[in-house]
């Protein structure tokens, strides 16, 4: 693996004189917590340029941000915010955490994104032989320092200029601390939105989710290959690339966006449901019940049951505290089949031919776990069900994904996959059933993770 770290994160902000804003973009991190646990932060502007405040730190945003008074006293129009998802925890070193905030000649820079440049080590490669110094291993600072060198004092036109020199899948927030610029990839993979905050402002999220938190009404996704510049004036827009196929991750509507946000005007939530109906359709099983896993697969395990006419139980329960807490269970606990995330309810499953549903299997490890639950608590067979194809290779583009030899599906097929993982029978849903059920034309999504074939490297 590079150097370059893998994350699949959260960013948010906007340009609104008269409002809390470093408030509303606390509350727009809330929404976007799923997006990324290891990290939080947000930087606030003056609107006149010198001085961004800036506050990070490691862990959840209410920990980041145990008391909002010293965001409610931050009076600066304009704010950005970072939430960061770091599953390998590869990148846990504590320079990596954003929003970065630089000094180059024109003053200073806050920047934050989401995703993955692909060309990321080059451009690292490069800036280094010329004399750059790098503090960070993210493609944030490598930004930073192509719009330094640009030596323009108009980030606007810095960001225009460096942009065609970015490869790959993001969306970027900036701001000089007199504009906020958000920027996102000519093939849209990763999800960039815009909203507005009356009675007047603006405001970018990574999921609409954050605007409804915050009261923002949603206005449109930013286009590939747009930037968009928030300031006093409002809104205004250029296309700094050429806007080619979009290629928005399939990925986010299988697991990780939440359920009440839209992604391109597709509700991820029915879009879940909907994955749980093919999959019933294609891998049907006989069965009394069908379940899911807490909260990810919930829609689809719902969508499965009605589809098959099955009843839909809640048979497995997520304990919701122990959240990033790294405990090692014994290994008796462990022999015993024991989870400290998840229990399985006993009296429900007991005697039971058991459906479960899960949104994905990358390395099996919880398809493992789930079938031993099911076991120990009675379960006479169990039925994995996955709402998803197969994951076969690595993502390029920001969601963190391991190595394709830690993948449960390499080199194995779906009767050996469900061998390994102890279960009855194992079913996927295809490709042409998952994109069907998000109703976009399949081109318009990047599927590399299930193909290996990847629109761009
Ligand atoms: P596995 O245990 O097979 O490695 O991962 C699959 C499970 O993890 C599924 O239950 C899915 O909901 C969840 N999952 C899928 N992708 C990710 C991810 O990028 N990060 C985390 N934390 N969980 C994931
Ligand atoms: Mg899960």
């Amino acid at each position: 693996m590079d150097a370059a770290i893998r994350e699949a994160c959260g960013v948010c902000g906007g340009w609104a004189a008269g409002q809390p804003l470093a408030y509303l973009t606390c509350f727009a991190l809330y929404a976007l917590q799923h997006r990324g646990q290891e990290s939080a932060g947000i930087a606030v502007g003056s609107g006149e340029g010198a001085g961004i405040w800036l506050k990070k730190g490691p862990g959840l945003v209410s920990e980041v941000f145990p008391e909002t008074g010293e965001l409610k006293r931050q009076r600066g129009p304009l704010a950005l915010g970072h939430v960061r998802y770091d599953y390998s925890r590869l990148g846990k070193g504590a320079e990596n955490r954003q929003p970065l905030l630089l000094r180059y000649r024109h003053g200073e820079l806050a920047l934050a994104h989401n995703g993955r440049l692909v060309n990321g080590a080059a451009l690292r490669d490069e800036l280094a032989r010329e004399g750059a110094i790098f503090q960070t291993d993210t493609d944030s600072e490598l930004l930073g320092h192509l719009i330094a060198r640009e030596n323009n004092p108009s980030l606007e036109e810095a960001v225009a200029a460096v942009a065609p020199r970015l490869q790959g899948a993001f969306a970027f927030l900036l701001s000089d601390g007199k504009i906020l610029i958000g920027l996102r990839d000519s093939r849209g993979f990763r999800p960039l939105s815009l909203g507005r905050l009356e009675p007047q402002g603006y405001f970018l999220a990574s999921e609409t989710c954050a605007f409804d938190t915050i009261g923002a009404k949603f206005i449109r996704e930013v286009n590939p290959g747009e930037a968009v510049v928030l300031d006093e004036g409002g809104v205004r827009s250029f296309q700094v690339l050429p806007a080619a196929e979009p290629a928005l991750c399939l990925f986010e509507y299988i697991y990780f966006a939440r359920p009440d946000s839209n992604l391109q005007g597709h509700n991820v939530h029915l879009v879940r449901r909907e994955l749980g109906r093919r999959l019933a359709r294609e891998h049907p099983a006989e069965a009394d019940m069908v379940t899911g896993v807490p909260d990810s697969s919930i829609a689809a395990a719902s969508g499965y049951a009605e589809e098959a006419g099955l009843p839909y139980e809640i048979a497995l329960i997520k304990n919701r505290y122990i959240g990033r807490t790294f405990l090692r269970p014994t290994q008796r606990m462990r022999e015993e089949g024991v989870d400290l995330k998840l229990n399985a309810v006993q009296k429900i499953v007991e005697g039971k031919r058991v459906i479960v549903v899960d949104d994905s299997m990358v390395r099996g490890t919880t398809g493992v776990k789930l079938v031993r639950l099911m076991r120990r608590a009675g379960a006479r067979e169990v039925h994995l069900r996955i709402s998803s194809p197969p994951v076969i290779d690595a993502c390029l583009y920001g969601i963190d994904m391991p190595e394709s030899g830690e993948l449960i599906a390499y080199g194995r097929d779906t009767a050996a996959i469900a061998e390994t993982v102890g279960a009855d029978s194992l079913g996927y849903l295809s490709l042409e059933g998952t994109v069907g059920a998000v109703g976009l034309p399949p081109e318009q999504l990047c599927r590399a993770c299930f193909t290996g074939s990847y629109p761009l490297r």
